[in-house]
């Protein structure tokens, strides 16, 4: 597997766009450098982060093989300002499934919108992947 670059080091020191308080590069970055995410809270906060800096290949690379999109094109799409995320609830429904209710906020052309969801996710391998979301608003 081949890892993406690293990305600038004056966001590696900022503090990590999931708002956990740390900075990137000892929050999501380990995880999108090919870490295998622990839990899938931590997952969601990393696929998060990932949307922020436009990481397709580890949002593709995270999504579960049976819902995977064939690509995306998060620089086509209509900019997004992401604003922050937080995690509303997450537990294991089985040793191999588990539940991330969150909300994540966000602007396209001006306009705030507020995403509240439950995603679904599947452990393969000792990895973590999004399955589905269930979206609420
Ligand atoms: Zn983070």
């Amino acid at each position: 597997m081949s890892l993406p670059k690293r990305v600038s080091s004056s966001k590696q020191n900022a503090l990590c766009p999931c708002e956990s308080g740390k900075p990137y590069a000892n929050c999501c970055e380990p995880y999108h450098l090919g870490l295998a995410a622990p839990n899938a809270k931590t997952l969601m906060r990393s696929r998060y982060t990932a949307f922020v800096l436009g990481l397709e290949a580890y949002l593709l690379a995270t999504w579960h093989p049976n819902t995977r999109p064939a690509k995306l094109n998060l620089a086509e799409e209509p900019p997004t300002k992401w604003l922050g995320l937080q995690i509303k609830r997450a537990e294991n429904t089985s040793e191999t499934t588990a539940i991330v209710e969150f909300i994540a906020r966000y602007k396209i052309a001006g306009k705030a919108t507020r995403l509240h969801e439950t995603s679904l996710f599947e452990r393969i391998d000792g990895r973590w992947y999004y399955l589905t979301g269930d979206f609420r608003d």
